[in-house]
C-alpha cells in the first residue's frame, strides 16, 4: 500500500498503533485502489493522547510566546520544503488534482503557522486597568487541552487552521482528522515535533463518528473546534454545551453569489466556477446559488458552458488536469442524486449531468454540471450538494435579490459582481453571512477572519480573531491599601 502510514496514531511526538480500533481504509478516489489501513482509535487511545497533551500543556504554555511561535515558524518552512511531498501526499488522500494541492494545501498549512508564530509575541496582551489607587490587570490565557475535528475536503489545511492558533496561544490540540483522509494530518504532527513542539503538545487520532464523542465528552477537554456538516454540528455543539465546553463550528453552506448587470462577465464567470468547481465543488464556502440578472443571463450562460466543457477532468497527479474525482463512492452517489433530482424537479440542464467518459477505472468521477433556470424551492437550491453543481437562478432587482439569498439557513459566505462600487458594499452588508467577496471570491488568506452565521456555525478560523476562541482572559484585581471589611 503506497500510503501507509508507520502506525494510526502520533501521540507523544511518536506513532501509535492499537489494532484492536476498526479498520480505516484509506481510498485513493482516482482509482479506487486501498493505499493504506488504519484503526481508529479504541478508548485507551483516546485516553493516552489525552493523557499527554495535559501534560505536555503545561509545559508549552509556559513557553514565551516568542518561542512558541518560533516552534510554529519553523513548522511553517519544514512544510514549505516539503510542499511537493504532502502535496501528492493530500492528493492521495482527497483525490484533488496536483495542480491546486500544490498551491493551496499544505501551502494554505504552511501560512498558518508563520502566521501565528508570528502574531504571538503581540497578540496574546492582557491590559491594565486603573482603579483610583487599586488597579487590575488582564491576562490572555490558553484553555488547556483542545480538540479539533476535521472534515475531508481540505484535511492538511484544517489540521494546520486549527492547530496554529491552538498551539500559537498555548494549548495543546488532540486532532482527529475525517475518516475518509487520514493521512495528511500525521504529517503535521510528525513536522511539529520535528520543529521542536514538546512532544504531546499536538497529537493525532484516527476514528470516525463513533470516535468523536469520546473526544467530546472528555473532562479534560476544554474547547471542541469542528469542521463539518450542519448535522454533525448540532451533534458536537450540543454535546459541548450539556458539558460547558467552548466551541467553534465551522459547518457547511449554500451561499449565495450575486451577478448584476454592469459586472465584467468574464470575471464573474471565473468567479462563479472557482466558486463551484474548484477541489471538485468540495468548499464549503462554495457560491452555489448564482443569481444572474435577467440582462446578461443569454452571454453569461453562453459562455459558462463553453468554459465548463473545456475543463481537463482526468488523473489527479497529471499537473495538467483541472479537476479530479469526488473524495469518496458515497460522495459520488450523493451528487448524483442531486443532478437527477435537479432533472426531475424541472431545472435546465445545460452542460454535465453524468459520469465523464474520458476517465476509467473505479474513480469518483462527476462531470461539472451547470443548471439553470433553478427557482429557490428546487432542492439543489436549497440543500449544500457539495460537489461540482452549479444551480444559476434569475433575477430583476437588487431587493428582490437580496432577499432571496437571504432566505436559507446556512450563513457561511456570499458574494457579489458588480462594477458599481457603492452597490458592491450595500448588497454585502445586507447579506446574512460571515465572509463576503466583492468581484472575486473564495479567497481566504489567513490573515482575514473565516466562518459563519447562522447554521453555518460560530466562531472564526484565521487572522488574531481566532487566538479570541483558544484563549479566555483571566482579570486580576490588585489591593493596594489595607483590606476594609465592614465587621
Ligand atoms: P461530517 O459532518 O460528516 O464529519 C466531520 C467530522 O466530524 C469527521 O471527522 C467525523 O468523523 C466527525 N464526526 C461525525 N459525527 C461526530 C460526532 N457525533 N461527534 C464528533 N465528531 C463527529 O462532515 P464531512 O462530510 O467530513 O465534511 C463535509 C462537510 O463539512 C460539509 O457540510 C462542508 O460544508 C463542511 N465544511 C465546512 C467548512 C467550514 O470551514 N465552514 C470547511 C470544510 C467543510
Amino acid at each position: 500500500m503506497r500510503a501507509q502510514p508507520k502506525a494510526s496514531h502520533f501521540i507523544d511526538g511518536d506513532y501509535v498503533e492499537d489494532t484492536d480500533g476498526t479498520v480505516i481504509e484509506s481510498i485513493y478516489p482516482a482509482t479506487g485502489e486501498v493505499i493504506a489501513k488504519l484503526h481508529a482509535a479504541t478508548p485507551a487511545i483516546v485516553e493516552k493522547a489525552i493523557a499527554s497533551a495535559k501534560r505536555a500543556q503545561k509545559e508549552w504554555a509556559s513557553w514565551s510566546p516568542m518561542a512558541r511561535g518560533r516552534v510554529l515558524k519553523k513548522a511553517a518552512d519544514i512544510m514549505r520544503e516539503r510542499n511537493r511531498a504532502l502535496s501528492e501526499l493530500e492528493t492521495l488522500d482527497t483525490g484533488k488534482p496536483i495542480q491546486e494541492t500544490i498551491v493551496a494545501d499544505p501551502t494554505s498549512g504552511a501560512d498558518s503557522f508563520e502566521f501565528f508564530g508570528g502574531i504571538a509575541p503581540t497578540a496574546l496582551n492582557g491590559s491594565q486597568i486603573p482603579l483610583g489607587g487599586d488597579w487590575a490587570y488582564t491576562k490572555r490565557v490558553p484553555l488547556g487541552v483542545v480538540v479539533g475535528i476535521g472534515a475531508w475536503n481540505y484535511p492538511q489545511q484544517i489540521a494546520c487552521w486549527k492547530g496554529a492558533p491552538a498551539l500559537a496561544a498555548g494549548n495543546a490540540m488532540v486532532f482527529k482528522p475525517s475518516e475518509v483522509t487520514p493521512l495528511g494530518a500525521l504529517k503535521i504532527a510528525e513536522i511539529l515535533i520535528e520543529a521542536g513542539l514538546p512532544k504531546g503538545a499536538y497529537n493525532v487520532i484516527q476514528g470516525d463518528r463513533d470516535t468523536g464523542p469520546l473526544l467530546v465528552s472528555h473532562p479534560d477537554v476544554a474547547k471542541v473546534s469542528l469542521t463539518g456538516s450542519v448535522p454533525t454540528g448540532r451533534k458536537v455543539a450540543g454535546a459541548a454545551a450539556g458539558l460547558l465546553k467552548h466551541v467553534t463550528m465551522e459547518l457547511g453552506g449554500k451561499s449565495p453569489l450575486i451577478v448584476f448587470d454592469d459586472a465584467d462577465v468574464e470575471s464573474a464567470i471565473s468567479g462563479a466556477m472557482l466558486a463551484n468547481f474548484y477541489s471538485t465543488g468540495q468548499v464549503c464556502s462554495n457560491g452555489t446559488r448564482v443569481f444572474v440578472h435577467k440582462g446578461i443571463k443569454g452571454q453569461f450562460l453562453t459562455r459558462l458552458k463553453e468554459r465548463t466543457e473545456a475543463i481537463l477532468i482526468g488523473d489527479p497527479q497529471d499537473e495538467t488536469t483541472q479537476m479530479g474525482p469526488l473524495v469518496s463512492w458515497a460522495q459520488r452517489e450523493k451528487v448524483l442524486g442531486y443532478i437527477a433530482k435537479g432533472k426531475a424537479e424541472g431545472a435546465t440542464l445545460v452542460t454535465g449531468g453524468g459520469i465523464p467518459n474520458n476517465v476509467s477505472g473505479e474513480g469518483y468521477f462527476v462531470q461539472p454540471t451547470v443548471f439553470a433556470d433553478v427557482t429557490d424551492e428546487m432542492t439543489i437550491a436549497r440543500e449544500e450538494i457539495f460537489g461540482p453543481v452549479m444551480c444559476v437562478l434569475d433575477f430583476d432587482d437588487e431587493a428582490e435579490v437580496i432577499a432571496r439569498a437571504n432566505a436559507s439557513e446556512f450563513g457561511l459566505a456570499g458574494g457579489v459582481f458588480t462594477a458599481d462600487i457603492t452597490r458592491a458594499h450595500r448588497v454585502v452588508d445586507e447579506l446574512e453571512a460571515g465572509t463576503l467577496w466583492i468581484n472575486t471570491y473564495n479567497l481566504c488568506p489567513v490573515e482575514i477572519p473565516f466562518g459563519g452565521s447562522k447554521q453555518s456555525g460560530f466562531g472564526r478560523e484565521n487572522s488574531a480573531a481566532a487566538l479570541e476562541h483558544y484563549t479566555e482572559l483571566k482579570t486580576v484585581y490588585v489591593g493596594m491599601g489595607k483590606c476594609e471589611a465592614p465587621y
